[in-house]
């Protein structure tokens, strides 16, 4: 049930379409609902755009784009430092309206406003930074300027599993570049980025330059938008399976990419690891999120000789989780996103368990209100398991075991996955051996999360193409421009 506070604040959260800087109503007036996953029941009506309401969003976006490129850096750079305050003004209420819709534990929704929030500081002091080169050509006969251009209109598309931070990851690098943006947050967490662009035009965002659909047709309200010429960039950040059938409809055009898809993180232990380091990083890098993060670590790979021990420590660490609403002070483990994901899990531990594996704690969905199912540890899970192949997304821990350097290599690598991966050992050359070898886009070394605004976040192989955050995120929402001046 929710409470007084609770009820005020979903109040407060605009329920209708962002549209060249007005709130407005599906044409049509068409609305959905949008439930709380740890009750089931529905929290908020809003409204449910069309392909019509798209176009409109589009519209305003490219109407936008020239006098926002126009605007100097430093005034796009204080718009989104106003932005970054005032999210810190409203931390309690962004951190408890996502724990509302999505489900996570409230102090880790704390921690992604924080980390979202970085993104628009961090942007903030990139907008005014964006620098060019000059020189002569070898030759000597010509002056050769490169300079950077924004990129133009750009269309967001975010999943539900971190309903700020991947708003903000996006949006802020493309408003220091100059780009105007339309974004379709998911149907299943819109809230918060409804809230969001309410924080954006407080802070004196001119309207159209960000334009917010909420829809439950994904698919055909994104289609026209993304074959649309004046369309200049698509970023998104989902399933890779989505995210290859966008490219798709991208390549059409030729438009600019960004993917951030898919993960299946290995985590590897070596029998030199601090194996108190270890199962700290192992709960930080599966649980948190309940273990529906891009990153989580999806197999550990943990050395013949360590494992037993590794297994234990961490099973009794995930006997005593708390699992509940996320609103209540304490709990670890959060409800999963809907009744998909708990089928899910029970599929992958099942099938494991069939092919030997060994539950060490939980193993089970949890009956009654919401979609919950128990923080649960697995041994001695065998190779041609499912659980080592597909993206868990649940609080399921999975320990496979290796003999030797080489073969936690090739278990690591072999998947089409390369978002991230963990290492722990104590032996340095061997840490920068796994950074060569390990074929990921990032990597943890003794550390159970990566994230930050100021790094390159992203993967290589299935795991998409671009970068988000860091010097290399603006860059996506910049084109070159080299141009030569002959010497007289
Ligand atoms: P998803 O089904 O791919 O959905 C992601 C977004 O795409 C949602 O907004 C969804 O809208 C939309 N969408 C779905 N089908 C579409 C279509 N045909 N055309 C246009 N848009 C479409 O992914 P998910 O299950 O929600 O999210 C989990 C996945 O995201 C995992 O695979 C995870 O690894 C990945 N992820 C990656 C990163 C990263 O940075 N690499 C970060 C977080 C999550 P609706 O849901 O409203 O249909
Ligand atoms: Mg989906």
């Amino acid at each position: 049930m929710t409470d007084e506070r609770e009820s005020a604040l979903l109040e407060s959260v605009p329920n209708q379409l962002f549209i060249g800087g007005e709130w407005v109503d599906a044409a049509g007036g068409a609305t959905l609902d949008v439930r709380d996953p740890s009750t089931g029941l529905v929290i908020r009506s809003i409204a449910d755009a069309s392909v019509d309401d798209g176009a409109r969003a589009l519209d305003a976006a490219v109407a936008a784009q020239d006098a926002w490129a126009a605007t100097p850096p430093r005034t796009r750079s204080d718009i989104l430092r106003r932005a970054f305050d005032l999210v810190q003004e409203r931390k309690e209420d962004l951190a408890l309206l996502m724990t509302l819709e999505m489900g996570k534990p409230l102090a880790e929704s704390r921690g992604e406003v924080v980390y979202g929030g970085e993104f628009l500081r961090w942007f903030s002091e990139e907008a005014v930074r964006i620098a060019g080169r000059y020189g002569l050509n070898p030759e000597g006969t010509g002056r050769m300027i490169v300079s950077q251009r924004p990129v133009g209109p750009s269309f967001f598309i975010t999943p539900w599993n971190f309903p700020f931070a991947m708003a903000t990851r996006k949006i802020a690098p493309a408003l220091a570049a100059g780009c105007t943006v339309v974004i379709k947050p998911a149907e299943l967490t819109p809230l918060t980025t409804l809230y969001f662009a309410s924080i954006l035009a407080e802070a004196g965002l001119p309207a159209g330059v960000v334009n917010v659909l909420t829809t439950s047709s994904s698919g055909s309200v994104s289609g026209p938008i993304i074959a649309d010429p004046r369309l200049k960039k698509l970023s998104f950040t989902g399933s890779t399976e989505v995210g290859r059938k966008l490219i798709a409809q991208a390549a059409e055009g030729v438009l600019r990419v960004s993917m951030e898809l898919g993960g299946n993180a290995p985590f590897v232990i070596f029998e030199d690891a601090d194996l108190d380091k270890a199962v700290d990083g192992a709960m930080l890098a599966k649980f948190r999120n309940i273990g529906q993060a891009c990153t989580a670590a999806n197999r550990f790979i943990v050395h013949e000789a360590v494992a037993e021990e590794f297994a234990a420590r961490v099973a009794e660490r995930v006997s005593s989780m708390r699992v509940g609403r996320g609103t209540e002070e304490g709990v670890q483990i959060g409800p999963l996103i809907n009744e998909g994901a708990v089928d899910k899990a029970s599929e992958l531990v099942d099938d494991a368990v069939d092919r030997g594996a060994s539950v060490l704690a939980g193993g089970s969905r949890i009956e009654g209100e919401g979609t919950f199912y128990e923080p649960t540890v697995l041994s001695g899970v065998v190779p041609g398991s499912q659980i080592l192949r597909e993206e868990i997304f649940g609080p399921v821990l999975a320990i496979a075991t290796f003999a030797d350097e080489d073969e936690a290599v090739r278990l690591a690598n072999d998947t089409e996955y390369g978002l991230v991966s963990y290492v722990f050992t104590r032996d340095l050359q061997r840490g920068h051996r796994m950074i060569d070898r390990l074929e990921t886009g990032m990597m943890g070394l003794n550390v159970g999360v990566v994230s930050n605004a100021a790094a390159p976040f992203g993967g290589v192989k299935q795991s998409g193409i671009g970068r988000e955050g860091g010097l290399e995120g603006i860059h996506e929402y910049l084109s070159t421009k080299y141009t030569l001046i002959p010497v007289d």
